[in-house]
């Protein structure tokens, strides 16, 4: 029905299984990914296993296909989704967004690719010069992005390493005249370390030209990308600059002589003072020495060899994390819609797309691996409140009685960590702020004596005899995907975040502005300084919690993206990897909400012109007085009365089997 293929490739919408059992909804999963159907339905989310293998359906023939039409007129495809949401904000001047979630190298970046491609491709028939220039810097700004925000990993050559929510902005007739692009939380310290197998940001590789994978070339594009995009030669060049310094960084290294503190590789230190424009002196001191402000006094401390080092690191994350914001800034220059009178162009609406990072499990998890699993806690529950309560708001709009149906809800484990004052970043941000040494030890103190009851959280002081933690370093949360074990080490220091004041001044007073510009603060002097800065962990839930109100007043469409197999064969669907995604992305409950409500439902001119042919009141035509009094006529012909109900502007079928019925006599006669 949804599809017109025959059921040798399965169910084309997990609702319409015989019942709804895991057993029958992996069947389904297994049986379309082996039969190269890499996307299935539930109702209007979109179910997608990664293929591994370069699929022909991406084609302009295939958006030919999917352009205007209905979601289940063709076969499950992104495109479809895109298009829905799409038709949704023009027909209804609605924000729509599209949250692509699942873990790493499930496919998330490739289908908000795609979902971009798509909206690119079916707008601007008229050709309009500045539509098209916005289109293509949209479209370029992921070469950008992906250069210097993404890496190999064990899971994924691709990896996004920062979430990415971007909005694109149409204007009455449809067209994109813009967007914008929020960057979340990016994996800065993996610039100083990387897991055995993994490698830094694709960037780096690409300035070397020294590598595995095609970062020459890629080099090129990206260059030409940033180009396109608007970027000066003298940006580019900065760019590349800081790029430079952050691996001879990587080559600095510190001694001791009787109590001086001193850089071994002095010569490393010229050709930093050379990139950063600025006297080598200068670095040298802010390496070695930081201002300290006492009272009135300003006085120079020296470093240990260990802070010294910690500066130096602190200082090639935070040159990274702070240039790679600048791009998006720079972007977001670019795109930003401009010249737009709402008063005389109607309203402009925009469609969201979420790429960001899925729930991770490693081996050692750390502070990255807990605000990352928290963002997917808090998506989840944006998941559960949305596809509910567009559930229930359809019913009430339409005027058909609805009966509510339960699911685990995880409120309770984004409680635990953001709850003010008791939640896991309160007790990190506490712990922060006591005055003198704190340790990783004592903010898991602090985590025991507070949340030792809370039914998702578990350290082995509180449960001795668990083996798989160790008792003054490790906690566990039990989160909606799974339980993880996570290391405090290192959640203080990531927490606080500290960058010297003096590679602030020591950047902001180069004589490159470019460099200039992206360290405003560096302007303060030591005594003027005197906020403490936000904490990583609050700004991270300030801007998770912006991100979940911006998505929940815009109409979502969602893409649970499914990764088969952790070696990257188009082969191999490994069941119980795929079963455990299926449970904790919750979407056996999506289908079984799905189905207690009403499986289908379409406006009732829709209907009727599909339907039309299987009965005499309505073929060709009907003389009724509207075309819900048709409808009803039609399904009351049929025998169908029992299993439809009739709302304001659309007529619902509550089991799938009916529209079978529908479907089968309707192809009888066509
Ligand atoms: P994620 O963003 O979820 O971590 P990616 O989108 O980067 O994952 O996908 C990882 C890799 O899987 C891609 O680099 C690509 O090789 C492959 N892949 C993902 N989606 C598709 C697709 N639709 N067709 C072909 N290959 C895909
Ligand atoms: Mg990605």
């Amino acid at each position: 029905m949804a599809e017109h293929e025959s059921l040798e490739f399965g169910k084309a919408d997990f609702v319409l299984l015989d019942s709804v059992s895991l057993e029958e909804f992996m069947a389904n999963l297994k049986l379309r990914f082996e039969k190269g159907r890499i996307y299935t339905y539930i109702g209007e989310v979109v179910v997608s296993v990664n293929p591994y293998r370069a699929m022909n359906i991406y084609g302009r023939d295939t958006i030919e296909q999917y352009k205007g039409r209905e979601l289940y007129e063709r076969p499950p495809h992104l495109f479809a989704i895109a298009d829905a949401a799409y038709k949704a904000m023009k027909r209804r001047n609605k924000d729509t967004c599209i949250v692509i979630s699942g873990e790493s190298g499930a496919g998330k970046t490739e289908a908000s690719k795609y979902i971009m491609q798509y909206i690119a491709a079916i707008t601007n028939p008229g050709q309009r010069a500045e539509v098209e220039r916005v289109k293509n810097m949209l479209l370029k700004s992921n070469c950008v992005l992906e250069a210097f925000g993404n890496a190999k990993t064990n899971r994924n050559d691709n990896s996004s390493r920062f979430g990415k929510y971007m909005d694109i902005n149409f204007d009455f007739k449809g067209d994109p005249i813009g967007g914008h692009i929020n960057n979340y939380l990016l994996e800065k310290s993996r610039v100083i370390f990387q897991q055995e197998g993994e490698r830094s940001f694709h960037s780096f590789y690409q300035v070397c030209v020294c590598s595995s994978i095609n970062d020459g070339a890629d080099f090129k594009a990206v260059a030409d990308a940033m180009k396109v995009i608007g970027f000066t030669p003298d940006e580019i060049q900065t760019v590349y600059k800081v790029l430079a310094t952050i691996l001879h960084l990587g080559n600095l290294t510190f001694g001791v002589d009787g109590d001086t503190t001193l850089i071994e590789n002095s010569k490393v230190v010229a050709v930093i003072g050379v990139l950063l424009a600025t006297k080598e002196e200068n670095v040298g001191k802010a390496l070695l020495y930081r201002t300290v402000a006492t009272g009135r006094d300003v006085i120079d401390k020296q470093h240990t060899t260990q802070e010294a080092s910690y500066g130096r690191d602190a200082l090639a994350k935070a040159m990274y994390e702070r240039m790679f914001c600048w791009i998006v800034g720079r972007i977001n220059d670019v795109i930003e819609v401009k010249n737009y009178d709402a008063k005389v162009h109607g309203k402009n609406t925009v469609i969201g797309v979420l790429d960001i990072y899925g729930f991770e499990i490693f081996q050692n998890n750390s502070f990255e691996q807990f605000c990352i699993n928290y963002c997917n806690e808090k998506l989840q529950q944006l998941f559960i409140q949305l596809v509910l309560r567009q559930e229930q708001e359809e019913y009430q709009r339409e005027g058909i009685p609805w009966k509510h149906i339960d699911y685990f809800n995880n409120q309770i484990i984004v409680d635990l960590v953001e709850l003010q004052h008791k939640g896991i970043f309160s007790v990190l941000d506490e712990a922060c702020m006591t005055v003198g040494k704190v340790t990783d030890e004592v903010f898991l103190q602090g985590l025991n004596s507070k949340l030792a009851k809370h039914a998702h959280y578990t350290s082995r002081k509180l449960s001795p005899t668990d083996k798989s933690l160790e008792f003054d370093r490790d906690f566990r949360i039990r989160h909606y995907a799974g339980d993880v074990v996570y290391s405090v080490v290192g959640f203080i220091d990531k927490n606080k975040d500290t960058l010297f004041q003096d590679f602030k001044r020591l950047l902001y007073n180069s004589s490159n502005p470019v460099l200039k510009m992206m360290w405003p603060e560096g302007k303060l002097s030591i005594t003027e300084v005197t906020k403490r800065p936000l904490t990583a962990a609050t700004l991270f839930k300030n801007s998770m919690i912006a991100l979940v109100e911006n998505l929940a007043c815009k109409e979502p469409y969602y893409v649970r993206c499914i990764k088969p197999n952790d070696v990257k064969s188009p082969l191999l669907f490994e069941y119980e990897r795929c079963r455990h995604q299926v449970e904790y992305l919750g979407l056996l409950e999506n289908v079984r909400v799905r189905r207690a409500g009403f499986a289908n439902r379409q406006e009732y001119p829709r209907f009727l012109q599909r339907y039309k042919m299987i009965s005499e009141f309505t073929w060709p035509n009907h003389d009724l007085p509207s075309d819900k009094e048709a409808v009803k006529r039609l399904v009351q012909g049929c025998g169908f009365e029992h299993d439809v109900a009739y709302g304001k502007t659309k007529v619902f079928v509550r089991t799938p089997r009916t529209l079978f019925c529908l479907e089968e006599q309707r192809d009888e006669m066509v």
